[in-house]
């Protein structure tokens, strides 16, 4: 089982109307960069780069 400490759960908000649509875990260990990825926005109605915030 892997140790819940280092799961961690972010927010992504879509970069160009700032708007947090996504959940999603990450390991803290395995990956420190802040995560970027592209995402449908429901509200731009595109798939935008989505940061983590
Ligand atoms: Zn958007």
């Amino acid at each position: 089982m892997a140790k819940k400490d280092n799961i961690q759960v972010v927010a992504l908000a879509c970069s160009d109307c700032g708007r947090h649509n996504y959940h999603t875990r990450r390991n803290k260990a395995n990956s420190r960069s802040k995560l970027a990825l592209r995402r449908h926005c429901r509200w731009c109605d595109k798939h935008t780069v989505h940061k983590e915030s």
